[in-house]
């Protein structure tokens, strides 16, 4: 094993998952340079065990021993790539911080990610559950990734077709997962600017705030106050964000739920179907500012579940499956979990 391969053995995770798990691994290395994957893939024994690619560690819930190679993404650098009629071409390495790389863009006077502005984590796992937030997907402005295939050993340039983003998906979280480390992001950001203030909320700020024709720095500005107000900060208090997808049913399906439950929160979707929110439906089984063992539901906001201290991996799951059973008993609806556990 080369000097590129000091492995940390027993190495405490709790600074590096933001729901503050006392987890810790086996084995972990930060990854600063691509030799260091190259040298993992070269290696037949540590090829063969399993890894965690970790990055800001913020939608993942661990297990008190994770018994595998994390590989810390540390890879660090960004740039603009250039331009053509209609975008300018930016990029950046997977271990950049998003929201740094965000104001980044808004500092070049590039608009187009400020409505993605707060979201913790790195610009590497941005694609892996199409990170989106007020109105915008990571979909709408990427233009293709670089990642390094540990079945092949290469590394391939993935454009966004083949990425099959969907709502909180892609193809990382499903014929991919395990398989690629994404090195390298790129995104394409229109010229043509125009603000996207479909959210009430920002519509408010702006307004309250005298701001009429607002520029990309201002929407970031209006979203980061919103986002302090309504979520917790995972350095006060551990969070993994939104812990449940919004379930997207059909119209005939919530068409029924609205006759049982007049208040039903729900958006419209493409094709006909239906977006529940999902927060409402766990306020609705008496959930927000519940706890259960040292886990709980956020008293402003039931769709993210807490660490009120100490709580481990295996209470946050036992509290996301009562949750689940409660809304599945009371309205039918089978919520989906968004982070990660290993
Ligand atoms: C307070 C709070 C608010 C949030 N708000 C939002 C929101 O508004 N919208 C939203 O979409 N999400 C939100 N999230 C979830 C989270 O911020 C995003 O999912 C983010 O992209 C995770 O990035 P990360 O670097 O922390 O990934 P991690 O948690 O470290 O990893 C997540 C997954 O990605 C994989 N991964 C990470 N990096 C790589 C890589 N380079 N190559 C391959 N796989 C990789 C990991 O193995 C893991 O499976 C929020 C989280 C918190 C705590």
């Amino acid at each position: 094993m080369t000097n590129l391969l000091t492995f940390s053995a027993d190495y405490s995770l709790q600074n590096l998952n933001t729901f503050g798990i006392a987890a810790r691994a086996s084995q972990f290395l930060r990854v600063e340079q691509l030799a260091q994957l190259q040298a993992i893939f070269a290696d037949a024994q540590l090829k063969a065990m399993p890894r965690l690619i970790l990055g800001g560690g913020s939608n993942l819930v661990l297990s008190d021993q994770v018994n595998a190679l994390v590989l810390h993404m540390a890879l660090k650098g960004r740039q603009i790539l250039g331009e053509d009629e209609d975008y300018v071409y930016v990029q950046a390495a997977a271990g950049e911080n998003w929201h740094e790389f965000v104001l980044w863009t808004l500092e070049q006077g590039l608009g187009g990610l400020e409505n993605l502005s707060l979201i913790p984590g790195t610009v590497g796992a941005a694609p892996i559950q199409n990170i989106g937030a007020y109105g915008i997907e990571i979909q709408d402005v990427f233009a293709s990734l670089s990642a390094f295939d540990f079945v092949t050993g290469e590394i391939v340039e993935i454009d966004k077709a083949t990425c099959n983003f969907a709502y909180r998906d892609s193809i990382f979280k499903q014929d991919y997962k395990d398989r690629m480390v994404i090195l390298s992001v790129r995104f394409a950001l229109p010229k043509r600017w125009q603000a996207r203030l479909g959210y009430a909320d920002v519509a408010q700020y702006l307004s309250q705030h005298q701001i009429e024709l607002p520029a990309a720095k201002d929407v970031s500005n209006a979203i980061i106050a919103i986002r302090q107000a309504k979520l917790p900060d995972p350095a006060k208090i551990g969070n993994a964000g939104s812990f449940f997808k919004n379930p997207i049913v059909p119209a005939a399906q919530r068409d029924n739920l609205l006759a049982a439950h007049p208040m039903l929160v729900s958006y419209p979707q493409d094709k006909g179907d239906y977006k529940l929110a999902a927060g409402w439906l766990i306020d609705q089984c008496g959930w927000k500012g519940r706890q259960s063992g040292r886990a709980g539901v956020y008293e402003k906001q039931a769709l993210v579940l807490v660490n009120h201290g100490g709580a481990t991996g295996a209470e946050v799951r036992a509290l996301a499956q009562a949750v689940q059973a409660d809304v599945y008993a009371k309205f039918a609806v089978k919520l989906e979990i968004e982070p990660v556990f290993f």
